[in-house]
């Protein structure tokens, strides 16, 4: 059977979860071969054995940590021309997406970014994207080369499924460009107890509905009953009501949860662009005729400040 390539997402060997997810749809096109770069394969491994790799190839240099993205490009260049795959599988976000492009540029191959889903198909993997606020739903196939494809977060389950998980050294030659960009400083960012927003399966976000920064304290009061993300609007960013790395949207971070629900947001375009992909769409708004309805499989027409309050209080109640 054929063998799928998927790079692994990871911290220090603690595997995220978007990982897990692209192993799901890696079976569904042969046995996926995990690349994994950098430190602590060993606590990786057990993960990765448990969830379809057959094997893991494994390359750990300084370079993974130091340098930006051409490192990985160099290795999963070796990984690709080594195994010759029937697909190479990367989570979707800026650097999948860098690295990603680089790799089907030097394969010769075609590109599939923002997948939402994949399927085995007759001449290749067949991709599902959506596009334009969700209006449309596109299918792809690549042509030319191994089909490359980024796969957003929550596009597919996770999934226990036992396999060899044998590692092997995957022998890596770095090339002129590797060291091209140098990590200067490291800062960690302060823990909020939440979840990462992109990867979040619920996202509970605010817009200018939420009228001041001190009243975002209901929308993350929601989010904590419910184990969420939060998200904003740009318009509630811009006006300094919470951090921009809480942005969602076109100009912001794309999120694809299973449940988003949109507080005091209009629903602009550029909003949606960021979250069109999300399975459930939950909005709150005071105007009946605001374009995120368009968009929502459930909405309350209401104001926030009353609905907010009641709907925590509920799903707390639920949660016992
Ligand atoms: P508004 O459009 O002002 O909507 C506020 C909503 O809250 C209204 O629908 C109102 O009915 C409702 N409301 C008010 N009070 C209450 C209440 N008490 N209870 C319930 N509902 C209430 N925007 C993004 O979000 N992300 C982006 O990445 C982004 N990128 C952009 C890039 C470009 C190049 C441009 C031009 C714009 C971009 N924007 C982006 C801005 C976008 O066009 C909108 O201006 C923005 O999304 C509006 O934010 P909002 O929905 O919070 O505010």
């Amino acid at each position: 059977m054929a063998e799928v390539l998927v790079l692994v997402d990871h911290v220090d060997g603690a595997v995220r979860k978007p990982t897990l997810e692209l192993l799901t749809l890696a079976r569904r096109l042969g046995e996926p071969v995990a690349v994994h770069l950098g430190r602590g394969v060993e606590e990786a491994a057990p993960v990765l054995a448990g969830h379809g790799a057959t094997r893991i190839l494994a390359a750990d240099a300084s370079e993974f940590a130091d340098y930006h993205v051409v490192p990985q490009v160099d290795a999963l260049e070796a990984a690709a021309r080594a195994v010759n795959p029937a697909a190479v599988l990367l989570p979707s976000g800026g650097e999948g997406k860098e690295i990603a492009a680089r790799l089907a540029l030097r394969l010769g191959s075609g590109i599939i970014t923002d997948a939402v889903d994949i399927e085995a198909g007759e001449q290749g993997p067949v991709a599902t994207q959506s596009a334009f606020a969700a209006a449309f739903t596109t299918r792809s196939r690549i042509t030319r080369g191994t089909p490359v494809i980024t796969v957003k977060p929550n596009s597919a389950p996770v999934e226990a499924a036992p396999a060899p998980g044998i590692v092997e050294a995957l022998g890596v030659t770095f090339g002129a460009q590797a060291r091209g960009t140098k990590v200067v400083a490291r800062i960690t960012r302060e823990a909020a107890g939440r979840p990462e927003l992109t990867e979040a399966a619920i996202v509970v976000a605010g817009g200018r509905g939420v009228s001041g920064a001190e009243n975002f304290a209901l929308i993350e009061t929601l989010a904590d009953s419910l184990g969420a993300a939060v998200g904003a609007s740009r318009a509630a960013v811009d006006a300094g009501w919470y951090p921009h790395s809480n942005q969602v949207g076109q100009t912001g971070k794309s999120v694809s949860p299973q449940l988003y629900v949109a507080n005091g947001i209009s629903g602009a375009i550029q909003h949606r662009a960021g979250m069109q992909t999300s399975k459930t769409i939950v909005a709150v708004n005071t105007d009946p005729e605001a374009p995120i309805f368009e968009l929502s499989d459930y909405g309350v027409v209401g104001d926030l400040f009353q609905v907010i309050p009641q709907l925590t209080e509920e799903i707390k109640a639920r949660r016992g």
